[in-house]
């Protein structure tokens, strides 16, 4: 069978990856010049490939340690201690051991205990079915009270929801507190860095792909895949039709949504309803560090930024690499602002934030931004959850969306890689047979 993936983001690498270990001959078209997608990275002026997005590993990222293991990568990979840190009033705090729990000042000894109170309910909590149904605000204020959710909560969700929360389920926060709490060994947070980022795992991927024979198409935008007859075997590129005996569309929805204008009405309303957060994140290359934490949560509304988020630079222990993220809603206008008054803008808080941060400490601002980064659910998400196997045989969809209730992470896409070929080659088997009977 011939598998045509579109998107060489990191799902479909790894699609293509797990697929080209089995008799099945691959194709990857990625409409970009790299592959990579948010897991790409950039060469900065000092000559160093920097990722455009941070991205950390997990001790319990289990499935992408092996897969790191598996590309020879192990030596590249090395954990060490971080610390996170809330900003309140512009005096940072840090949040990671009991202690620090107890000491937080902005808080109320009362509701310092509230705060406490929630993360040990969060991390004992394992049946997040019931979440699911619950949003998470109200879960939130259920176990925190009032005071702890308006001074803690609040600008944190409105800060990563772009204001809108109201029908997020409480899975989210399950999620990732859940994730945070897991990553420490005794009392401390464990982080992994790729010494060259993720891009590694993209470029080692491709290499082993095309050694097994696969193919590797980059600048390959596909337009449209036909449908007809309940069958989507054919794509059209700007370089003609290919075709396939199936093809799986790694990308984010609502791209996907547009490949396929020959779908019917009831499988493109069921897409319609998927919602995706964008974001913009200038990452600046520091000749200092900034603040020691790994990453900074800000609880000031007027920020245009929502986190500081502080990695080793990949090569020169001198130099410091600082995300600044802001989350948009689709209709955001800061997605259209151009670069230089994003600058402005992030620069003014930032100074605001640490007032000796001299210009010429500042080696490289640049700024990155993605329309389609996180899915949003709504209660009863798991409803919502887009099947992998589309209406149209030989077509299959998948994406990040589709690993709820985890988090996006680069762990679960690779884990998502590894069920969606499964499935792909089972179901080939299953549709193989009943042609030939
Ligand atoms: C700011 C940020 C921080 C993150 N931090 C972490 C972290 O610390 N740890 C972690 O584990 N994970 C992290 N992640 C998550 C991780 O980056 C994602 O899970 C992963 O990159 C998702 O990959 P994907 O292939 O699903 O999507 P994408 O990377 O979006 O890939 C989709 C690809 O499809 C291509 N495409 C779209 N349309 C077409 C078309 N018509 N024709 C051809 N190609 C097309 C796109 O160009 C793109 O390359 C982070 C992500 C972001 C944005």
């Amino acid at each position: 069978m011939h598998i045509g993936i579109i998107g060489g983001g990191l799902l479909g690498v790894s699609l293509a990856y797990y697929l080209s270990e089995t008799e099945h001959q691959v194709t990857l078209l990625e409409q970009n010049s790299t592959l990579g997608g948010l897991s790409s990275s950039r060469m900065s002026t000092s000559g160093v490939n920097i990722n455009n997005y941070y991205h950390a590993i997990l001790p319990q990222d289990q499935t992408l340690i092996d897969l790191c293991d598996r590309l020879c990568l192990k030596d590249d990979l090395s954990f060490q201690k971080a610390e996170i840190g809330f900003i309140h009033n512009g005096i940072s705090f840090p949040l990671n051991t009991i202690w620090d729990f107890l000491s937080f000042t902005p808080l109320p000894l009362r509701d310092r205990l509230r705060l406490l109170n929630t993360m040990v309910r969060i991390r004992r909590t394992r049946n997040w079915l019931s979440l699911d149904q619950i949003s998470v605000e109200d879960w939130l204020l259920e176990l925190g009270g009032e005071q702890v959710f308006k001074r803690i909560w609040t600008p944190l969700l409105e800060a990563q929801f772009d204001y809108v929360y109201d029908e997020v389920p409480a899975t989210y926060i399950w999620s990732w507190l859940r994730s945070l709490l897991q990553a420490h060994t005794g009392n401390r947070l464990q982080v992994g860095y790729l010494r060259h980022g993720h891009s590694m795992v993209i470029e080692s991927m491709a290499h082993v792909i095309e050694q097994r024979g696969g193919t590797i198409l980059t600048n390959s935008r596909v337009r449209e895949i036909e449908i007809r007859e309940g069958r989507a075997q054919q794509l059209r590129t700007y370089d003609g039709m290919m075709e396939f005996d199936a093809i799986i569309a790694a990308m984010p929805t609502p791209a996907f949504s547009r490949l396929i204008p020959g779908a019917d009405q009831v499988y493109r309303d069921q897409l319609s309803k998927s919602r995706y957060l964008g974001l913009i994140c200038p990452t600046l290359v520091l000749t200092r560090p900034l603040s020691g934490y790994w990453m900074l949560r800000q609880t000031d509304p007027s920020s245009p930024f929502s986190s500081i988020v502080e990695i080793p630079h990949p090569t020169d222990p001198n130099l410091t690499v600082v995300y600044l993220p802001k989350s948009t809603a689709p209709e955001n206008d800061w997605m259209g602002v151009p670069d230089e008054d994003i600058r402005d803008a992030w620069l003014i808080r930032l100074r605001q934030l640490f007032p000796d941060l001299k210009p010429s400490e500042i080696q490289e601002f640049i700024v990155n931004r993605s329309r389609y980064v996180d899915p949003v659910y709504s209660l009863n998400g798991m409803r919502d959850v887009l099947p992998v196997q589309t209406p149209y045989t030989g077509l299959y969809l998948a994406n990040t969306s589709q690993v709820y209730p985890h988090l996006p992470t680069s762990d679960s896409t690779v884990r998502h890689a590894q069920l969606v070929a499964r499935t792909v080659t089972k179901q080939s088997v299953t549709h193989q047979a009943v042609t030939v009977a």
